[in-house]
């Protein structure tokens, strides 16, 4: 373990709502919910809903009861899965190791990343939580944390937008002042028992002896307890084979403006990405290019093929356009990451190719082989010839 957290919980602030709400900002800082009207059921609702009474999940009838200007919205069938999309594609091109617990929650590893501490790695989340508001206009709150576990509290601390930072080894003493209703698996109606039993807080539980703690939770009390201080070791788990990506970076010694020679690195990536790909028998659909800055702030953009392939050529002439779009600032690179994603692994589908794709798929077998083990290229592709005879074509 890193000697500072790297797992982030993302959890999205009053989801439904907040997708309404960017679609349509009238119902900004409106008493506003989403639900269905006869015999409904209230799936969301606004902060300020939930000041007046509304909570999660609620009668509709009730709710216009405790809250009668309380603005009503039907659910948009689509909207909000593609808003999760885009959002989970964001924090997928921070890190490749996502795992989405729902469609508005979910967790990422940082540990893969390579920050060097943990003041970058926060300016990393908080501009991952910046952008997630600038380009779809969802607040969402973020825990870290050393597991996922205290990650989950921590997130859900301080809605809407928080963010909680808890620093490895202050798991125990993060969850000891905290209600014993935010332990997962405690339910209101649990805490409500554990309440008359003098169980309020997560710290109470720390003074009971192991005999009263097994008569009250049974056979899981040591769960409870590991639970209790914070423990957890559950990896960050990117099941999907959807989610599952293709990604090579490289961090420079020195911080390079030289955009060219950039280019040159990040098709040179996908040249060694595409026989991993062709090895796994899988094909992919998206390419995405990020920079990072020596401060650490970063910025990435993705674009997708009309259908999946295992070939270099589809992505070739796409690198250099991303690579222009992500790298904004006019300031020189620290690191720069090429990552392939909507991976097809499925069965090999009865596919039409044209017959330069076949040429090219015989061709790449061919360099796979060649290539295959030895450091050095046996064949060169163009721009991995040296600088100097391809910087005076470039323009
Ligand atoms: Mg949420």
């Amino acid at each position: 373990m890193q000697g500072f957290p790297t797992i982030v919980h993302l959890d999205a602030d009053a989801f439904f709502v907040s997708c309404e709400q960017a679609r349509d900002p009238s119902l900004v800082g409106k008493k506003c919910a989403v639900g269905g009207r006869e015999r409904g059921i209230i799936s969301s609702a606004s902060y300020e809903a939930r000041a007046c009474g509304v909570y999660t999940p609620m009668p509709t009838a009730r709710a216009l009861r405790v809250c009668p200007d309380l603005i009503l919205i039907r659910h948009t069938q689509g909207l909000y899965g593609d808003v999760s999309l885009r959002m989970f594609d964001m924090c997928e091109a921070l890190t490749p190791a996502v795992q989405r617990n729902s469609i508005d929650e979910g967790y990422l590893d940082l540990g893969p990343c390579g920050f060097p501490g943990l003041e970058s790695l926060e300016r990393a989340v908080r501009d991952l939580q910046r952008r997630i508001w600038d380009e779809l206009r969802i607040p969402v709150s973020m825990g870290i944390a050393a597991n996922k576990l205290v990650a989950q509290i921590a997130s859900k601390l301080r809605k809407p937008r928080g963010f909680v930072v808890v620093p490895s080894g202050g798991e125990e003493a993060f969850l000891a002042p905290l209600p014993i209703g935010r332990l997962p698996g405690v339910g209101t109606k649990t805490e409500a028992a554990l309440n008359r039993l003098g169980l309020r807080l997560v710290r109470d539980l720390f003074e009971r002896s192991e005999r009263e703690l097994s008569a009250v939770f049974g056979r899981g009390w040591r769960g409870v307890l590991e639970r209790a201080r914070g423990q957890d070791d559950s990896p960050v788990e990117t099941a999907s084979e959807e989610a599952k990506s293709y990604s090579k970076q490289e961090t420079f010694a020195a911080d390079v403006a030289d955009f060219a020679a950039i280019e040159r690195i990040a098709k040179g990536m996908l040249d060694e990405l595409m026989p991993k790909i062709r090895a796994d028998r899988a094909k992919v659909r998206t390419i995405t290019v990020m920079v990072r800055y020596a401060d650490f702030s970063q910025e990435s953009h993705g674009r997708s093929l009309k259908c999946a392939t295992d070939l270099e050529a589809p992505f070739y002439p796409l690198v250099g356009p991303l690579l222009r779009a992500a790298w904004r600032r006019p300031r020189p690179l620290r690191l720069v990451s090429v990552r392939l994603s909507g991976v097809d692994a499925g069965p090999a589908q009865l596919e039409m190719f044209g017959q330069a794709d076949e040429k090219r798929r015989i061709l790449a077998g061919v360099l796979d082989r060649l290539n295959r083990g030895g450091r050095d290229h046996v064949v060169m592709r163009g721009h991995q010839l040296p600088p100097s005879s391809i910087e005076k074509k470039d323009t």
